[in-house]
């Protein structure tokens, strides 16, 4: 019977040490621990609803791109707006919406990538009852956004046809 102890011990070790490692990895991610600063909430009225905006990089004369991390509580949302030199944007984290003019609205949910087309009026924000957080990176060689409409109730609560862009 000792005889199997000394098999049976360190697999009995590994397996304690393994769900140990596991229930860290459960509490991290229920403290909802933040990839980027959340930054200072929104004073402009270019959003509805709280959004939070932290700048990473600012646009300089050799990299002509801002990089911001932006987090939606649920329901928050830009308006309609255009960038006159695109915008790529990079899910990190919650559940939120993307459309442009004329198309549908899609979810995007961590690890989702947009490519928003330079001078193509769209919004983006979180989806009704999960917050959403992305870092937006939005090229300023060709001038500032451009901001228009509010998004009516009735875009925001449009079923999304898609999930994914790519
Ligand atoms: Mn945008």
């Amino acid at each position: 019977m000792k005889h199997h102890l000394k098999y049976i011990l360190p697999l009995v070790v590994i397996f304690l040490v393994a769900c140990n490692g596991n229930k860290k990895a459960e509490s991290i991610s229920q403290k909802n621990e933040l990839l980027f600063p959340r930054g200072d909430k929104n004073t402009t009225d270019n959003f509805e609803g709280d959004v939070w905006v932290k700048s990473l990089v600012d646009a300089d004369s050799i990299n002509q791109t801002a990089v911001g991390n932006v987090t939606f509580a649920p329901g928050a949302r830009s308006k309609w707006h255009i960038h006159p030199a695109g915008q790529i944007l990079l899910a990190t984290d919650g559940v939120g919406y993307y459309q442009e003019k004329g198309k549908s609205k899609i979810i995007l949910r961590k690890g989702d990538v947009v490519k928003c087309p330079p001078n193509i009026s769209h919004w983006h924000g979180a989806s009704p009852d999960t917050a959403f957080v992305q870092v937006a990176l939005t090229g300023r060689e060709k001038g500032a956004t451009v901001w228009l409409d509010a998004v009516g109730d009735d875009d925001y609560a449009e079923r999304a046809a898609r999930k994914k862009i790519l």
